[in-house]
């Protein structure tokens, strides 16, 4: 048990692995949890380390993605601690877990009863709202990830630590980029998805996604983009929109319940009347005879899933890889052992059970909604002398090069593993 003068952090998940994200913070006998998701491989679904959920006071949900929020109806199966996140969040998050139980309901240890009575005890909270909790003091800001994503600063009694989530500080056509003021921050949990990589600049990536697009359209071709149905599908196009493409777009699968669960969030899409103007020039494909019709005509269809795993993308994947003017958009990163991350590499393909060379129609642009090493270093600088930062959320060998470029600069570092507890 936490005493008064010290704080514990301690790493149930996400620690060298991006997925399963847990902490939990504890301090003069209170303490909350902060995220509790999953880890999809194939089907399976891996969990963070147990807790239990009497010993929970409250949890703090970032953002609505499987990987932050899958595991929390096990918490659930009998009451259960508040849960304080964004009401947009808990919507997302609804249809998430649904799809994830309609797709593996068999390997996932909880139902929809857990479900429902998780979202039974939702607090909503908003961008630069309190919550208190025993002494321990929650803030959600902004994190500029997907709409309604949120950090949070927890302030116990002898430290403020900053738990990023997933977050990017750059603007996107759909979100604010985040700001934070770090100068009273003593820890920070930061994720890494991106340590190593510097992402392109985004106007130049936007009128180069957008030429290829109109180049594959005008030579009579339909360019297919897979894409995650929060976030990302909305926002290829309102950069294609925003780009003067002004040809047909079809959007399909869950990205359509996204973007209509979205329209009734103004606060939580940058610019509002442009988003609505944007999604009533789309086309959303209600089945199976609108799908065959998105394939007759050259035009933009966005579709998930993001790394064709299955969704509705595969039927346009099979009509469309029969015709080499058509082209495959990969808009995100491509996690090892996906489909999309196989096609990125080799070139190849397996659709109905053969392997189709299409090197000569795929492309990639890397669209994210991860903040780059570029800004993780710039978020890094703001830190006060002495401050401490965890690493979480990345590949190993990510998060280990980062931490030990952050100590080369003097900085406290740890790339933390799962059960790792920090006393301060
Ligand atoms: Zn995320």
């Amino acid at each position: 048990m936490s005493s008064k003068s010290e704080t514990v952090i301690r790493i149930h998940g996400a620690g060298l692995q991006i997925g399963r994200e847990a902490i939990s913070v504890s301090n003069d006998g209170a303490t909350v949890l902060l995220d509790y998701g999953v880890l999809m491989t194939d089907r399976k679904p891996e969990f963070p380390e147990r807790v239990t959920p009497s010993s929970i006071n409250a949890v703090f949900l970032s953002h609505a993605h499987l990987d932050h929020s899958g595991g929390l109806p096990l918490l659930y199966l009998r009451g259960g601690p508040p849960i304080y996140t964004t009401t947009l969040t808990a919507k997302i998050t609804t249809l998430l877990i649904e799809d994830m139980l309609n797709i593996s309901r068999y390997y996932v240890p909880y139902e929809d009863l857990e479900l429902r009575e998780m979202l039974d005890h939702v607090h909503p909270i908003t961008f630069n709202q309190k919550v208190h909790v025993k002494g321990i003091e929650l803030e959600g800001i902004n994190a500029g990830h997907i709409p309604g994503s949120l950090m949070a600063k927890v302030r116990t009694k002898n430290s403020t630590i900053l738990f990023t989530g997933d977050f990017n500080t750059t603007d996107t056509r759909l979100l604010a980029g985040a700001k934070v003021d770090l100068s009273d921050v003593d820890i920070l949990i930061m994720e890494s998805t991106y340590a190593s990589t510097d992402h392109p600049e985004r106007s130049q990536l936007e009128r180069d996604f957008a030429s290829k697009v109109k180049e594959i359209v005008e030579g009579g071709g339909i360019a297919l983009v897979p894409a995650f149905a929060v976030g990302r599908s909305q926002e290829i196009v309102s950069v294609l929109r925003a780009q003067n493409y002004d040809g047909p777009i079809y959007l399909d699968g869950m990205a359509r319940e996204a973007a209509k669960i979205m329209k009734g969030f103004p606060k939580y899409i940058k610019n509002y009347d442009e988003f609505t103007k944007v999604m009533k020039s789309v086309r959303l494909v209600k089945g199976n005879r609108e799908r065959q019709r998105a394939i007759q005509k050259p035009g933009v269809i966005v579709s998930p899933a993001g790394m064709l795993r299955g969704g509705a993308v595969m039927f346009y994947l099979e009509h469309i890889i029969k015709d080499h003017k058509n082209g495959i958009f990969l808009v995100s990163f491509q996690i090892p052992g996906t489909p999309g991350r196989v096609l990125l590499d080799t070139g190849k393909i397996a659709v109905e059970g053969k392997l189709i060379d299409a090197s000569d129609m795929t492309y990639f642009y890397d669209f994210s909604a991860h903040s780059g090493r570029k800004e993780l270093l710039d978020f890094v600088k703001q830190l006060k002398g002495g401050a401490k930062v965890i690493l979480i959320h990345g590949e190993p060998e990510t998060t280990k090069a980062f931490q030990d470029t952050l100590r080369g600069m003097g900085i406290d570092a740890v790339a933390a593993n799962n059960g790792d507890s920090f006393t301060v």
